[in-house]
């Protein structure tokens, strides 16, 4: 390791900026940041420092640099874009034992300015010691991806616990045993999905647990919408809790890219149901879900698409919070979603379509819809599960009005590899669906937009008219 990474405290301490650009512009916002007096020396400044300097946030300097400018300061940044400055602005810094910070410069720098992930007071700061200053703002953009935006709040509220848990757990084991299962656990999370307040709650209840020796292994459930197929339609929140479960529940519906996502020593369970023949009862689904929290494990319960669309979501969620276990909900984007974008074909459309409805057409759900609504013109209906009864939505869409000429298109597997679109109408959907020998998963999409499927540049197999069918 050539470099040492420290963080300075620059508050209402003297630091001295040559350059007047806009890159010494970006450096002096983030002294601003830390706090620290800026003095800039430069001929000319950019709008930004021209602006900071007329509200006296910045001290300016209107002449060219002199070692002197060093006066009372304690770090320095040369960023002007001659390098014959920039280097006598190292050299007197050297003089004078001052860190100074060449920018794009790392051999003249003494001090190097890292890329930084600012989850402030948490902050990540990445540096390749000069090699690569495009390499160091690659891995932030994967660290900005990987790290909770309220990570830093999680910082504070163990800042403001920090003295309490100390007083009650003078025994650094046990201490640091509370705040690894704190920064890995239920509080964590509600924090990280806005519950300041509960986490708040819940960190008082396990200290006093902690304290008195009562505590419980608390597990939770993270019931997380896995989007249509494609990982990369993950969620940042799906993928950071999929990182930390220890048990993995899933459907059918979960791809086997987005499984590749999940922790490598977690256990996968899969507890798909066949449709019309379960396998896996709600009921033993519900019996693992409390068994596994029951034992303290975080358990994540992924689902396709969004568990509150046609997710059963709802009732585990009640079964959970009735149990009281903490239940964190990660929304995913549902299948009509994933199949609309996949299929270029907009869900809503000024004049075409001012409103969507989703509905699932199984055998009991089919029962209580409104066929005659679903029929009316101008709107879009897209419909889960529907497949199989696809000769049945068409004819009871038909028999409550709907013309044959209405566009309708069947998005199968959509987002994963393999997805077809088939675009026709009311008319010759089903002949189509049968020529291509449609399987589950798919959606039907019922209404005007639907066309778009036919018109839209759709990269992927689109079989557009019978005769260019393919299985
Ligand atoms: N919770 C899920 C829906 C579960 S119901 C969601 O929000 O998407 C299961 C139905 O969703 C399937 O029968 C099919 O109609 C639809 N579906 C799920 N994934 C799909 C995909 N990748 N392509 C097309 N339809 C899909």
């Amino acid at each position: 390791m050539d470099y040492l990474p420290v963080f300075l405290n620059l508050r209402d301490q003297l630091t001295l900026v040559v350059g007047g650009g806009a890159v010494a512009a970006r450096k002096v916002e983030l002294l601003l940041k830390a706090h620290a007096r800026v003095r800039v020396v430069a001929p000319r400044l950019h709008t930004e420092l021209a602006l900071y300097r007329d509200a006296g946030r910045i001290e300016h300097l209107g002449c060219p640099f002199e070692p002197l400018h060093f006066d009372g300061a304690i770090f320095a940044i040369a960023a002007t874009d001659s390098s014959e400055v920039n280097q006598a602005v190292a050299a007197s810094g050297a003089a004078r034992g001052i860190f100074v910070n060449v920018v794009d410069d790392g051999a003249a720098s003494s001090a190097l300015m890292p890329a930084i992930v600012n989850r402030s007071p948490l902050v990540v700061a990445i540096g390749s010691s000069g090699h690569s200053p495009t390499l160091s703002r690659r891995v932030r953009a994967q660290i900005e991806a990987l790290l909770p935006e309220r990570i830093g709040e999680l910082a504070r509220l163990a800042g403001a616990a920090r003295e309490r848990v100390q007083r009650a757990l003078p025994d650094i084991e046990r201490r640091r045993r509370f705040w690894d299962d704190l920064f890995a656990g239920s509080i964590a999370s509600k924090v990280f999905a806005g519950s300041m307040r509960e986490a708040e709650a819940l960190l008082d209840a396990e200290l006093r647990a902690a304290a008195d020796g009562s505590q419980r292994l608390r597990g939770e459930v993270y019931l997380i919408g896995a989007g249509p197929g494609d990982p990369d339609l993950l969620t940042l929140r799906a993928l950071q809790l999929l990182q930390q479960s220890d048990v993995v529940l899933y459907d059918r519906l979960v791809s086997a890219a987005v499984l590749e996502r999940v922790r490598r020593d977690a256990e996968r369970i899969y507890v798909g149901k066949e449709s019309g023949r379960h396998r896996v009862t709600q009921q033993r689904i519900h019996a693992l879900l409390l068994d596994y929290a029951g034992r303290g494990l975080r358990v994540a319960r992924l689902k396709g698409g969004d568990p509150f669309i046609f997710g059963r979501g709802g009732e585990e969620l009640e079964l959970l919070q009735r149990a009281g276990i903490p239940v964190i909900v990660v929304p995913g984007i549902t299948a009509a979603l994933g199949a609309a974008a996949a299929a270029a074909l907009p869900l809503t459309q000024r004049g075409l379509a001012p409103s969507v409805t989703f509905v699932t057409a199984t055998g009991e759900g089919a029962e209580g819809l409104d066929w005659r609504s679903l029929a009316a013109p101008l709107q879009t209906v897209v419909f889960y599960m529907g497949v199989a009864q696809l000769p049945r939505i068409v004819g009871l869409l038909r028999a409550h009005g709907a013309p044959a000429e209405r566009p309708a298109a069947i998005v199968e597997r959509a987002t994963l590899p393999g997805q077809r679109v088939i675009a026709g109408c009311l008319g010759d959907i089903g002949a189509l669906a049968q020529q291509a020998q449609v399987a589950a998963p798919a959606l039907l999409i019922v209404g005007e937009v639907a066309g778009c499927a036919a018109r839209s540049a759709n990269p992927i197999q689109a079989l557009l008219a019978p005769g260019t069918a393919s299985a």
